[in-house]
């Protein structure tokens, strides 16, 4: 029996191999390799199919996010409001300028609970980052007003939800400035790594551009202390032709997770839902168990691979120890890490390969 694993990236290559493999040809052969067509290309037709006025390419999503706050003038002193469960760069993106991540409990959909937010507000709060986990939506409009309220800027991590929507509005076009992530195992995912800021401002993408490429608008010419985080080349040739591929792949995620949410059926389990008037893209389908350990043992056993999206809360993790947090902090995050299991899901999964899944929850 062969083994189904978590995830299979080959699969999301041979659906289109000739189109890949000629693009890569066509950058390698062009005998230009950073910041030139392919990548102002892509930034135009992502920035179109998000809804957005501008997008910047830049090395990956963490610095998608640490630069996102930096532009926004976000630094030590200031205190940003992000979720409790969600992978640690988008904490990282906060704390590398010297900002306080305020954690925030999240709700029944895996997203920062909207209703919790306004008391954790003080004069020193500056931002609220959204992460859209798992593929899933926060309560936008929530959001929103809040930030309108309190003078607050709004980030979105949509390293997970590349086209999710909130009542027909995609990811990213909430609040300043959206980052993505095009590593490989993302729904919009490169051959290597690559991300992106989107954004409505002009002068924000104009920061944006000055602040990847070493903090120069001409070459040579340095207006402040940049950094180097530009997307190649070859990913943006890759990444555009995925691309033009994304509604159909996002389309296939949907129909698995509707798969998975029909036929499994065990007491044991609790399933993930969608929350109403969002549109979800199914990054991961995240079960939990409070059997959770004894479930990937004998999924193993059944030749079946899972991964925990995450078993460490960033507020427990050795590498935040200093914020003073303990076991207990945050109870729902916490429950979160001791009970979620992502379950295989790629596009070019098969249905026999779904079904074994399947089949093997429900006799658990
Ligand atoms: C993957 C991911 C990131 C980081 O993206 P990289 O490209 O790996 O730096 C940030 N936030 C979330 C929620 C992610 O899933």
């Amino acid at each position: 029996m062969e083994f189904i694993q978590p995830n299979r990236l080959d699969r999301g290559f041979y659906q289109y191999q000739q189109e890949f493999e000629d693009k890569a040809l066509a950058v390698l052969r062009s005998g230009w390799y950073v910041l030139g067509h392919e990548v102002s290309s892509f930034e135009e037709e992502f920035a179109a199919w998000c809804g957005s006025k501008y997008c910047v390419g830049v090395g990956n999503g963490l610095d998608a996010l640490w630069m996102a706050f930096r532009v926004l003038g976000i630094g030590p002193g200031d205190e940003v409001l992000v979720q409790g469960n969600t992978y640690i760069a988008s904490v990282m993106g906060i704390t590398i300028n010297g900002a306080t991540p305020i954690f925030v409990e999240p709700d029944e959909y895996f997203q920062i609970d909207t209703t919790k937010l306004e008391a954790l507000i003080t004069p020193r709060t500056k931002a609220i980052l959204v992460v859209h986990l798992y593929g899933h939506n926060a309560k936008m409009d929530d959001v929103v007003s809040l930030c309108r309220k309190y003078h607050l800027r709004l980030v979105e991590d949509c390293a997970q939800s590349h086209g999710s929507a909130f009542k027909g509005q995609k990811s990213g076009t909430f609040g300043d400035i959206g980052c993505f992530s095009f590593y490989p195992s993302k729904n919009l995912g490169a051959f290597g790594d690559g991300g992106a800021i989107i954004t409505d401002h002009e002068q924000i993408a104009q920061d944006m551009k000055v602040l990847r490429n070493y903090g120069s608008e001409k070459r040579y010419y340095n207006k402040i202390v940049g950094t180097n985080s530009r997307l190649d080349e070859i990913q943006a040739g890759l990444l555009r032709v995925k691309l033009r591929h994304l509604d159909e792949l996002c389309e296939e995620c949907r129909e698995l997770a509707d798969a998975y949410s029909s036929h499994i059926q065990n007491e044991k389990l609790i399933l993930p839902k969608e929350r109403p008037d969002t549109h979800s893209i199914w990054h991961q389908y995240v079960i939990r168990c409070r059997e959770r350990d004894r479930l990937i043992a004998y999924l193993q056993e059944k030749q079946i691979g899972t991964i925990i999206h995450y078993p460490i809360p960033p507020h427990l993790s050795e590498a935040y120890q200093y914020l003073g947090y303990q076991k207990g902090s945050f109870p729902i995050t916490e429950q979160f890490a001791d009970e979620v299991l992502s379950i295989p899901m790629y596009n070019g999964m098969t249905r026999e390969e779904q079904d074994r899944v399947v089949d093997a929850l429900n006799a658990f």
